[in-house]
Protein backbone atom coordinates (compact mmCIF):
# COMPACT_ATOMS: atom_id res chain seq x y z
CA UNK A 1 0.00 0.00 0.00
CA UNK A 2 1.24 3.41 -0.46
CA UNK A 3 2.96 5.58 1.93
CA UNK A 4 0.19 8.85 2.01
CA UNK A 5 -0.87 9.40 5.19
CA UNK A 6 -4.61 8.07 6.37
CA UNK A 7 -6.22 11.03 5.92
CA UNK A 8 -4.89 11.68 2.24
CA UNK A 9 -6.49 8.18 1.39
CA UNK A 10 -9.69 9.48 3.17
CA UNK A 11 -9.77 12.24 0.73
CA UNK A 12 -8.42 10.28 -2.04
CA UNK A 13 -11.74 8.14 -1.81
CA UNK A 14 -13.73 10.55 -0.53
CA UNK A 15 -13.49 13.17 -3.26
CA UNK A 16 -13.02 10.77 -6.29
CA UNK A 17 -15.72 8.24 -5.60
CA UNK A 18 -18.18 8.72 -3.07
CA UNK A 19 -18.73 12.39 -2.54
CA UNK A 20 -19.72 12.37 -6.18
CA UNK A 21 -21.83 9.22 -5.67
CA UNK A 22 -23.24 10.27 -2.60
CA UNK A 23 -23.57 14.38 -1.86
CA UNK A 24 -24.73 14.87 -6.20
CA UNK A 25 -25.99 11.68 -7.19
CA UNK A 26 -28.16 10.92 -3.94
CA UNK A 27 -30.78 13.29 -3.68
CA UNK A 28 -31.46 15.78 -0.26
CA UNK A 29 -33.57 13.92 1.98
CA UNK A 30 -37.49 14.75 2.37
CA UNK A 31 -37.85 16.58 5.52
CA UNK A 32 -40.26 15.18 7.22
CA UNK A 33 -43.39 17.30 9.34
CA UNK A 34 -42.59 17.85 13.01
CA UNK A 35 -43.94 14.70 14.79
CA UNK A 36 -44.70 15.55 18.58
CA UNK A 37 -43.33 12.61 20.94
CA UNK A 38 -46.61 11.22 23.18
CA UNK A 39 -46.54 12.64 26.17
CA UNK A 40 -46.24 9.34 28.15
CA UNK A 41 -42.74 8.75 26.53
CA UNK A 42 -41.48 12.43 27.59
CA UNK A 43 -39.38 12.84 31.13
CA UNK A 44 -39.68 15.86 33.10
CA UNK A 45 -36.05 15.74 34.93
CA UNK A 46 -33.06 13.35 33.85
CA UNK A 47 -29.75 13.55 36.43
CA UNK A 48 -26.88 13.38 34.69
CA UNK A 49 -23.32 13.07 36.06
CA UNK A 50 -21.21 16.30 36.47
CA UNK A 51 -17.90 15.58 35.23
CA UNK A 52 -15.24 17.77 33.54
CA UNK A 53 -13.72 16.78 30.87
CA UNK A 54 -10.03 15.27 31.60
CA UNK A 55 -12.19 12.55 34.28
CA UNK A 56 -13.93 11.78 31.24
CA UNK A 57 -10.56 11.72 29.06
CA UNK A 58 -8.89 9.56 31.28
CA UNK A 59 -11.80 7.30 32.18
CA UNK A 60 -12.13 6.04 28.70
CA UNK A 61 -8.61 6.29 28.05
CA UNK A 62 -7.78 3.89 31.15
CA UNK A 63 -10.69 1.77 29.38
CA UNK A 64 -9.36 1.31 26.11
CA UNK A 65 -5.83 0.19 27.17
CA UNK A 66 -7.52 -2.41 29.40
CA UNK A 67 -8.16 -4.28 26.21
CA UNK A 68 -6.15 -5.46 23.50
CA UNK A 69 -7.01 -5.11 19.91
CA UNK A 70 -4.82 -4.72 16.68
CA UNK A 71 -4.27 -1.22 16.84
CA UNK A 72 -2.03 -2.32 20.04
CA UNK A 73 0.01 -5.11 18.82
CA UNK A 74 0.14 -8.42 16.47
CA UNK A 75 -3.02 -10.34 16.45
CA UNK A 76 -2.27 -14.26 15.45
CA UNK A 77 -5.69 -15.29 15.23
CA UNK A 78 -5.16 -18.01 12.64
CA UNK A 79 -8.15 -18.60 10.57
CA UNK A 80 -9.95 -14.90 11.77
CA UNK A 81 -7.77 -12.89 9.36
CA UNK A 82 -6.99 -10.17 11.93
CA UNK A 83 -5.13 -7.76 9.84
CA UNK A 84 -4.36 -4.11 10.59
CA UNK A 85 -7.55 -2.48 9.27
CA UNK A 86 -6.57 1.08 7.75
CA UNK A 87 -8.74 4.19 9.05
CA UNK A 88 -8.91 5.73 5.94
CA UNK A 89 -11.87 3.23 5.50
CA UNK A 90 -13.36 4.89 9.15
CA UNK A 91 -12.93 7.70 7.43
CA UNK A 92 -14.78 7.21 4.80
CA UNK A 93 -17.63 5.43 6.38
CA UNK A 94 -18.51 8.66 8.51
CA UNK A 95 -18.96 11.02 5.44
CA UNK A 96 -22.23 12.48 5.97
CA UNK A 97 -23.72 11.02 2.91
CA UNK A 98 -23.11 7.35 4.41
CA UNK A 99 -25.96 7.72 6.68
CA UNK A 100 -28.89 7.10 4.56
CA UNK A 101 -32.10 6.15 6.22
CA UNK A 102 -32.71 2.38 4.87
CA UNK A 103 -36.16 2.89 3.39
CA UNK A 104 -35.67 5.41 0.92
CA UNK A 105 -36.44 4.89 -2.74
CA UNK A 106 -34.14 3.94 -5.04
CA UNK A 107 -34.64 6.88 -7.41
CA UNK A 108 -33.37 8.88 -4.16
CA UNK A 109 -29.93 6.95 -3.76
CA UNK A 110 -28.49 6.38 -6.88
CA UNK A 111 -25.38 7.34 -5.66
CA UNK A 112 -25.34 4.16 -2.82
CA UNK A 113 -26.92 2.25 -4.99
CA UNK A 114 -23.89 2.69 -7.63
CA UNK A 115 -21.52 1.81 -4.96
CA UNK A 116 -23.06 -1.25 -4.13
CA UNK A 117 -23.19 -2.13 -7.44
CA UNK A 118 -19.61 -1.12 -7.89
CA UNK A 119 -18.89 -3.55 -5.08
CA UNK A 120 -20.70 -6.63 -6.12
CA UNK A 121 -19.05 -6.43 -9.58
CA UNK A 122 -15.61 -6.16 -7.71
CA UNK A 123 -16.51 -9.38 -6.06
CA UNK A 124 -17.66 -11.06 -8.71
CA UNK A 125 -14.30 -10.18 -10.71
CA UNK A 126 -12.31 -11.46 -7.64
CA UNK A 127 -14.10 -14.49 -7.10
CA UNK A 128 -14.49 -15.07 -11.02
CA UNK A 129 -18.80 -15.16 -10.00
CA UNK A 130 -21.29 -14.18 -12.69
CA UNK A 131 -23.44 -12.37 -9.56
CA UNK A 132 -23.19 -11.69 -5.86
CA UNK A 133 -25.74 -10.48 -3.32
CA UNK A 134 -24.32 -8.50 -0.23
CA UNK A 135 -27.20 -9.11 1.92
CA UNK A 136 -25.41 -11.86 4.47
CA UNK A 137 -23.72 -10.44 7.65
CA UNK A 138 -21.48 -12.47 8.48
CA UNK A 139 -19.02 -16.00 6.72
CA UNK A 140 -21.52 -17.78 8.71
CA UNK A 141 -24.64 -16.61 7.20
CA UNK A 142 -23.43 -16.62 3.55
CA UNK A 143 -23.35 -20.13 4.03
CA UNK A 144 -26.48 -19.98 5.44
CA UNK A 145 -27.54 -18.09 2.48
CA UNK A 146 -25.55 -20.61 0.59
CA UNK A 147 -27.05 -23.80 1.59
CA UNK A 148 -30.66 -22.11 1.17
CA UNK A 149 -29.50 -21.67 -2.67
CA UNK A 150 -28.24 -24.90 -3.10
CA UNK A 151 -31.41 -26.58 -1.43
CA UNK A 152 -33.67 -24.29 -4.09
CA UNK A 153 -31.33 -25.12 -6.74
CA UNK A 154 -32.17 -29.21 -6.73
CA UNK A 155 -35.51 -28.49 -5.83
CA UNK A 156 -36.42 -26.18 -8.86
CA UNK A 157 -35.04 -29.63 -10.88
CA UNK A 158 -37.80 -31.81 -8.94
CA UNK A 159 -34.58 -33.17 -7.10
CA UNK A 160 -35.89 -33.47 -3.61
CA UNK A 161 -33.53 -37.06 -2.51
CA UNK A 162 -30.94 -34.96 -1.64
CA UNK A 163 -29.76 -34.83 1.84
CA UNK A 164 -26.34 -34.66 2.49
CA UNK A 165 -23.46 -31.91 2.67
CA UNK A 166 -19.81 -33.11 2.83
CA UNK A 167 -17.47 -31.25 4.59
CA UNK A 168 -14.16 -32.27 5.90
CA UNK A 169 -12.97 -32.68 9.06
CA UNK A 170 -10.50 -29.88 8.92
CA UNK A 171 -13.56 -27.40 8.88
CA UNK A 172 -14.65 -24.67 10.31
CA UNK A 173 -17.29 -25.09 12.91
CA UNK A 174 -19.59 -22.98 10.99
CA UNK A 175 -19.36 -24.76 7.87
CA UNK A 176 -21.63 -28.09 9.62
CA UNK A 177 -23.60 -25.77 11.69
CA UNK A 178 -24.95 -24.03 8.56
CA UNK A 179 -25.76 -26.95 7.08
CA UNK A 180 -27.89 -28.68 9.63
CA UNK A 181 -29.34 -24.93 9.99
CA UNK A 182 -30.41 -25.26 6.50
CA UNK A 183 -31.72 -28.92 7.23
CA UNK A 184 -29.22 -31.30 5.93
CA UNK A 185 -27.26 -34.46 7.54
CA UNK A 186 -23.48 -33.45 7.05
CA UNK A 187 -21.02 -36.32 6.34
CA UNK A 188 -17.77 -35.69 7.78
CA UNK A 189 -14.50 -36.98 5.58
CA UNK A 190 -11.24 -37.17 7.38
CA UNK A 191 -8.08 -35.84 5.91
CA UNK A 192 -5.55 -37.64 4.12
CA UNK A 193 -1.58 -38.12 5.77
CA UNK A 194 -1.05 -34.66 4.01
CA UNK A 195 -3.47 -32.79 5.73
CA UNK A 196 -5.75 -32.63 2.10
CA UNK A 197 -8.95 -34.16 1.54
CA UNK A 198 -8.93 -38.15 1.41
CA UNK A 199 -9.67 -38.65 -2.25
CA UNK A 200 -10.81 -42.19 -1.03
CA UNK A 201 -13.12 -41.11 1.37
CA UNK A 202 -14.62 -38.48 -0.42
CA UNK A 203 -15.25 -41.34 -3.09
CA UNK A 204 -16.92 -43.37 -0.29
CA UNK A 205 -18.98 -40.54 0.79
CA UNK A 206 -20.36 -39.11 -2.53
CA UNK A 207 -23.84 -40.22 -4.01
CA UNK A 208 -27.60 -39.44 -4.87
CA UNK A 209 -27.83 -38.19 -1.70
CA UNK A 210 -25.07 -35.53 -1.79
CA UNK A 211 -26.42 -31.83 -2.18
CA UNK A 212 -22.65 -30.17 -2.19
CA UNK A 213 -19.56 -30.39 -0.27
CA UNK A 214 -18.36 -27.59 1.36
CA UNK A 215 -14.57 -26.57 1.43
CA UNK A 216 -12.49 -24.07 2.06
CA UNK A 217 -9.05 -23.84 0.15
CA UNK A 218 -5.96 -22.82 1.24
CA UNK A 219 -7.60 -25.25 4.18
CA UNK A 220 -7.35 -24.78 7.37
CA UNK A 221 -4.03 -26.19 8.08
CA UNK A 222 -3.13 -23.58 5.87
CA UNK A 223 -2.39 -25.83 2.87
CA UNK A 224 -3.79 -25.49 -1.54
CA UNK A 225 -5.84 -28.22 -2.35
CA UNK A 226 -3.84 -29.73 -4.81
CA UNK A 227 -6.14 -32.21 -6.16
CA UNK A 228 -9.37 -29.63 -6.32
CA UNK A 229 -9.63 -29.72 -9.90
CA UNK A 230 -9.97 -33.69 -9.57
CA UNK A 231 -12.59 -33.17 -5.76
CA UNK A 232 -14.94 -30.82 -8.33
CA UNK A 233 -15.21 -32.93 -11.12
CA UNK A 234 -16.29 -36.08 -8.78
CA UNK A 235 -18.54 -33.53 -6.66
CA UNK A 236 -20.25 -32.27 -10.14
CA UNK A 237 -20.41 -35.69 -11.68
CA UNK A 238 -22.59 -37.22 -9.09
CA UNK A 239 -24.98 -34.14 -9.54
CA UNK A 240 -23.94 -32.03 -6.41
CA UNK A 241 -22.44 -28.46 -6.12
CA UNK A 242 -19.18 -26.85 -4.55
CA UNK A 243 -19.65 -24.52 -1.72
CA UNK A 244 -16.36 -22.32 -1.44
CA UNK A 245 -15.80 -20.96 2.00
CA UNK A 246 -13.91 -18.22 1.11
CA UNK A 247 -12.50 -16.72 4.87
CA UNK A 248 -9.15 -18.21 3.64
CA UNK A 249 -9.57 -15.83 0.57
CA UNK A 250 -6.71 -13.75 1.77
CA UNK A 251 -3.86 -16.23 1.06
CA UNK A 252 -5.27 -16.34 -3.20
CA UNK A 253 -6.15 -12.86 -3.53
CA UNK A 254 -5.39 -11.73 -7.28
CA UNK A 255 -4.46 -14.69 -7.79
CA UNK A 256 -6.41 -17.31 -8.56
CA UNK A 257 -10.40 -17.10 -7.94
CA UNK A 258 -12.52 -19.63 -6.92
CA UNK A 259 -14.64 -20.45 -10.12
CA UNK A 260 -11.58 -21.54 -11.67
CA UNK A 261 -10.99 -24.12 -8.70
CA UNK A 262 -14.71 -25.38 -9.92
CA UNK A 263 -16.45 -23.78 -7.44
CA UNK A 264 -20.20 -23.17 -8.32
CA UNK A 265 -21.15 -20.44 -5.33
CA UNK A 266 -18.90 -18.97 -2.25
CA UNK A 267 -19.07 -16.43 0.26
CA UNK A 268 -16.79 -13.85 1.35
CA UNK A 269 -15.82 -12.33 4.58
CA UNK A 270 -15.14 -8.84 3.38
CA UNK A 271 -14.13 -8.64 7.16
CA UNK A 272 -11.58 -10.66 7.00
CA UNK A 273 -10.10 -10.23 3.57
CA UNK A 274 -10.20 -6.77 3.15
CA UNK A 275 -11.30 -4.26 6.11
CA UNK A 276 -13.31 -3.74 9.17
CA UNK A 277 -12.44 -4.18 12.51
CA UNK A 278 -14.07 -7.39 13.83
CA UNK A 279 -13.19 -8.32 17.50
CA UNK A 280 -15.13 -9.45 19.37
CA UNK A 281 -17.61 -11.45 16.95
CA UNK A 282 -18.74 -8.38 14.65
CA UNK A 283 -19.44 -6.43 12.84
CA UNK A 284 -18.94 -8.29 9.14
CA UNK A 285 -20.28 -8.77 5.98
CA UNK A 286 -20.63 -12.03 4.40
CA UNK A 287 -21.43 -11.49 0.40
CA UNK A 288 -22.52 -14.26 -1.47
CA UNK A 289 -21.21 -15.41 -4.99
CA UNK A 290 -22.91 -17.50 -7.34
CA UNK A 291 -22.39 -19.01 -10.84
CA UNK A 292 -25.01 -18.23 -13.94
CA UNK A 293 -27.23 -21.45 -12.90
CA UNK A 294 -27.70 -20.02 -9.53
CA UNK A 295 -28.16 -16.71 -10.11
CA UNK A 296 -32.07 -16.64 -9.64
CA UNK A 297 -32.27 -18.40 -6.37
CA UNK A 298 -29.98 -15.31 -4.76
CA UNK A 299 -32.15 -13.57 -1.78
CA UNK A 300 -33.46 -10.22 -2.43
CA UNK A 301 -32.85 -7.45 -3.41
CA UNK A 302 -29.87 -7.69 -5.59
CA UNK A 303 -28.75 -4.40 -7.00
CA UNK A 304 -28.85 -3.98 -11.01
CA UNK A 305 -27.63 -1.45 -13.85
CA UNK A 306 -30.58 -0.28 -15.65
CA UNK A 307 -31.03 1.82 -19.14
CA UNK A 308 -31.48 4.85 -16.38
CA UNK A 309 -29.28 4.31 -13.82
CA UNK A 310 -29.49 1.84 -10.49
CA UNK A 311 -32.11 -0.27 -8.81
CA UNK A 312 -33.38 -2.93 -6.79
CA UNK A 313 -34.28 -5.88 -8.04
CA UNK A 314 -35.80 -9.46 -6.71
CA UNK A 315 -34.55 -12.36 -8.95
CA UNK A 316 -37.06 -14.75 -10.10
CA UNK A 317 -36.69 -17.71 -7.97
CA UNK A 318 -35.50 -16.10 -4.65
CA UNK A 319 -34.84 -17.76 -1.96
CA UNK A 320 -36.26 -14.31 -0.05
CA UNK A 321 -34.58 -12.07 2.64
CA UNK A 322 -31.71 -13.04 4.51
CA UNK A 323 -31.47 -9.29 6.06
CA UNK A 324 -32.69 -5.92 6.22
CA UNK A 325 -32.38 -3.56 3.55
CA UNK A 326 -28.56 -4.19 1.55
CA UNK A 327 -26.72 -6.05 4.45
CA UNK A 328 -24.28 -4.45 6.39
CA UNK A 329 -23.92 -1.43 4.60
CA UNK A 330 -21.04 0.30 6.80
CA UNK A 331 -18.65 -2.75 6.47
CA UNK A 332 -19.76 -3.12 2.91
CA UNK A 333 -18.42 0.59 2.08
CA UNK A 334 -15.54 -0.41 4.05
CA UNK A 335 -14.93 -2.77 1.95
CA UNK A 336 -15.28 -1.16 -1.66
CA UNK A 337 -13.17 2.20 -0.09
CA UNK A 338 -10.40 -0.71 -0.05
CA UNK A 339 -10.31 -2.69 -2.70
CA UNK A 340 -10.50 0.81 -4.27
CA UNK A 341 -7.40 2.43 -2.66
CA UNK A 342 -5.04 -0.58 -2.91
CA UNK A 343 -6.06 -1.66 -6.53
CA UNK A 344 -4.75 -4.80 -8.50
CA UNK A 345 -1.26 -4.07 -8.08
CA UNK A 346 -2.13 -3.45 -3.81
CA UNK A 347 -4.51 -6.60 -3.60
CA UNK A 348 -1.52 -8.82 -5.32
CA UNK A 349 0.99 -7.52 -2.77
CA UNK A 350 -1.56 -8.20 -0.08
CA UNK A 351 -2.54 -11.55 -0.84
CA UNK A 352 2.06 -11.98 -1.38
CA UNK A 353 2.74 -10.65 2.12
CA UNK A 354 0.38 -12.75 4.07
CA UNK A 355 2.06 -16.00 2.35
CA UNK A 356 5.14 -14.56 2.61
CA UNK A 357 4.98 -13.25 6.75
CA UNK A 358 2.86 -16.67 6.96
CA UNK A 359 6.24 -18.66 6.23
CA UNK A 360 8.96 -16.63 7.28
CA UNK A 361 7.60 -16.57 10.87
CA UNK A 362 7.32 -20.57 10.38
CA UNK A 363 10.72 -20.92 9.30
CA UNK A 364 11.67 -18.70 12.62
CA UNK A 365 9.82 -20.41 15.40
CA UNK A 366 10.59 -23.95 16.73
CA UNK A 367 7.39 -25.55 17.81
CA UNK A 368 7.24 -28.56 15.17
CA UNK A 369 4.84 -27.52 12.15
CA UNK A 370 3.55 -31.01 10.67
CA UNK A 371 1.74 -30.10 7.56
CA UNK A 372 3.52 -28.17 4.64
CA UNK A 373 3.99 -25.99 2.44
CA UNK A 374 1.42 -23.68 4.00
CA UNK A 375 0.15 -20.52 2.44
CA UNK A 376 -1.32 -17.78 4.66
CA UNK A 377 -1.36 -19.27 8.17
CA UNK A 378 0.08 -22.76 9.63
CA UNK A 379 -0.46 -24.87 12.54
CA UNK A 380 2.29 -25.30 14.75
CA UNK A 381 2.16 -28.24 17.78
CA UNK A 382 3.13 -27.06 21.65
CA UNK A 383 3.76 -30.95 21.80
CA UNK A 384 4.43 -31.56 25.78
CA UNK A 385 3.38 -28.37 26.60
CA UNK A 386 -0.61 -26.88 26.66
CA UNK A 387 -1.21 -24.68 23.87
CA UNK A 388 -4.10 -23.29 25.76
CA UNK A 389 -1.71 -21.86 28.06
CA UNK A 390 0.94 -21.10 25.53
CA UNK A 391 -1.95 -18.98 24.56
CA UNK A 392 -2.31 -17.25 27.82
CA UNK A 393 1.84 -16.59 28.53
CA UNK A 394 1.94 -15.10 24.80
CA UNK A 395 0.32 -12.50 26.20
CA UNK A 396 2.45 -11.49 28.82
CA UNK A 397 4.93 -10.72 25.64
CA UNK A 398 2.24 -8.24 24.06
CA UNK A 399 1.08 -10.84 21.19
CA UNK A 400 -2.47 -11.85 20.99
CA UNK A 401 -2.59 -15.93 21.01
CA UNK A 402 -3.14 -18.02 17.82
CA UNK A 403 -6.17 -19.89 17.63
CA UNK A 404 -5.85 -22.91 19.74
CA UNK A 405 -6.28 -26.59 19.59
CA UNK A 406 -7.94 -26.62 16.52
CA UNK A 407 -8.09 -27.66 13.77
CA UNK A 408 -7.78 -31.67 15.75
CA UNK A 409 -6.11 -33.51 13.34
CA UNK A 410 -2.22 -31.78 15.23
CA UNK A 411 -2.12 -32.12 18.61
CA UNK A 412 -1.93 -28.91 21.10
CA UNK A 413 -2.46 -26.80 17.88
CA UNK A 414 -1.32 -23.10 17.57
CA UNK A 415 -2.89 -22.06 14.19
CA UNK A 416 -0.76 -19.25 13.48
CA UNK A 417 -1.70 -16.48 10.86
CA UNK A 418 0.50 -13.69 11.01
CA UNK A 419 -1.51 -11.43 8.26
CA UNK A 420 0.02 -8.76 5.91
CA UNK A 421 0.33 -5.72 8.18
CA UNK A 422 3.19 -7.14 10.32
CA UNK A 423 6.74 -6.08 9.38
CA UNK A 424 9.80 -7.81 9.81
CA UNK A 425 10.74 -6.54 13.29
CA UNK A 426 7.28 -7.93 14.43
CA UNK A 427 7.30 -11.16 12.95
CA UNK A 428 11.21 -11.31 14.79
CA UNK A 429 9.74 -10.55 18.35
CA UNK A 430 6.77 -12.94 17.84
CA UNK A 431 9.33 -15.39 16.93
CA UNK A 432 11.40 -14.57 19.94
CA UNK A 433 8.59 -14.83 21.94
CA UNK A 434 7.07 -18.00 20.82
CA UNK A 435 10.76 -19.70 21.32
CA UNK A 436 11.52 -18.18 24.71
CA UNK A 437 8.27 -19.48 25.79
CA UNK A 438 9.16 -23.02 24.24
CA UNK A 439 11.57 -23.27 26.66
CA UNK A 440 9.71 -22.24 29.84
CA UNK A 441 8.67 -24.29 32.45
CA UNK A 442 5.13 -25.54 33.32
CA UNK A 443 4.55 -23.45 36.73
CA UNK A 444 5.34 -20.64 34.06
CA UNK A 445 3.08 -21.03 31.99
CA UNK A 446 0.26 -22.36 34.86
CA UNK A 447 0.69 -18.85 36.15
CA UNK A 448 0.41 -16.89 33.11
CA UNK A 449 -0.56 -14.47 32.07
CA UNK A 450 0.59 -12.03 34.71
CA UNK A 451 0.93 -8.79 33.06
CA UNK A 452 -2.53 -8.12 32.29
CA UNK A 453 -5.49 -6.41 33.88
CA UNK A 454 -7.75 -9.62 34.04
CA UNK A 455 -5.62 -12.48 35.11
CA UNK A 456 -6.26 -16.24 34.33
CA UNK A 457 -10.31 -16.32 33.85
CA UNK A 458 -12.44 -19.20 34.09
CA UNK A 459 -13.32 -19.33 30.76
CA UNK A 460 -16.46 -21.39 31.05
CA UNK A 461 -18.21 -18.96 33.89
CA UNK A 462 -16.91 -15.83 31.82
CA UNK A 463 -18.93 -17.28 28.30
CA UNK A 464 -21.72 -18.72 30.40
CA UNK A 465 -22.64 -15.87 33.22
CA UNK A 466 -20.66 -13.11 32.11
CA UNK A 467 -20.95 -9.59 34.04
CA UNK A 468 -21.53 -7.33 31.64
CA UNK A 469 -22.33 -4.33 34.21
CA UNK A 470 -20.85 -2.61 36.91
CA UNK A 471 -24.10 -2.76 38.79
CA UNK A 472 -23.31 -6.15 38.85
CA UNK A 473 -20.78 -5.68 40.88
CA UNK A 474 -21.82 -3.78 43.40
CA UNK A 475 -25.56 -4.13 43.93
CA UNK A 476 -26.24 -1.19 45.89
CA UNK A 477 -25.25 1.54 43.12
C1 LIG B 1 -14.29 -16.98 10.13
C2 LIG B 1 -14.59 -18.21 9.41
C3 LIG B 1 -15.92 -18.55 9.06
C4 LIG B 1 -17.11 -17.79 9.57
O1 LIG B 1 -17.12 -16.44 9.22
P1 LIG B 1 -17.79 -15.31 10.16
O2 LIG B 1 -17.68 -14.09 9.31
O3 LIG B 1 -16.98 -15.26 11.41
O4 LIG B 1 -19.20 -15.72 10.41
C5 LIG B 1 -16.12 -19.67 8.28
N1 LIG B 1 -15.08 -20.45 7.89
C6 LIG B 1 -13.80 -20.17 8.21
C7 LIG B 1 -12.71 -21.07 7.72
C8 LIG B 1 -13.51 -19.05 9.00
O5 LIG B 1 -12.24 -18.78 9.33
Amino acid sequence: MSNLPHHDQAKWISQSVYEPLLSEKNMTEVSLEHVPLPSNLKRNSLTLPSLSEPEIARHYTRLSQMTYGVDSGPYLLGSCTMKYNPKFTEDVAVLPGCSIHPDREPHTIQGTLEILHTLQEHLATIGGMDAVTLQPPAGASGEFTGILIIRAFHESRGDFSRNEIIIPESAHGTNPASATLGGYNTVEIPSNGEGRVNIDALQAALSENTAALMLTNPNTLGLFESEIELIASMVHDMGGLLYYDGANLNALLGRSRPRDMGFDIMHYNVHKTFATPHGGGGPGAGPVGVISKLETFLPAPIVIKTTSGFDLFTPENSIGKVHGFYGNWLCLIKALAYILRLGDSGLLDASAKAVLNANYLGSKIQYEIPFRPFYHEFVASSGEQDAAEVAKRLLDYGVHPPTTKWPLIVSQALLVEPTESENKTTLDQIAASFNKISNEDQSTLKSAPNSTTVGKIDQATAARSPILSWHSLDPSL
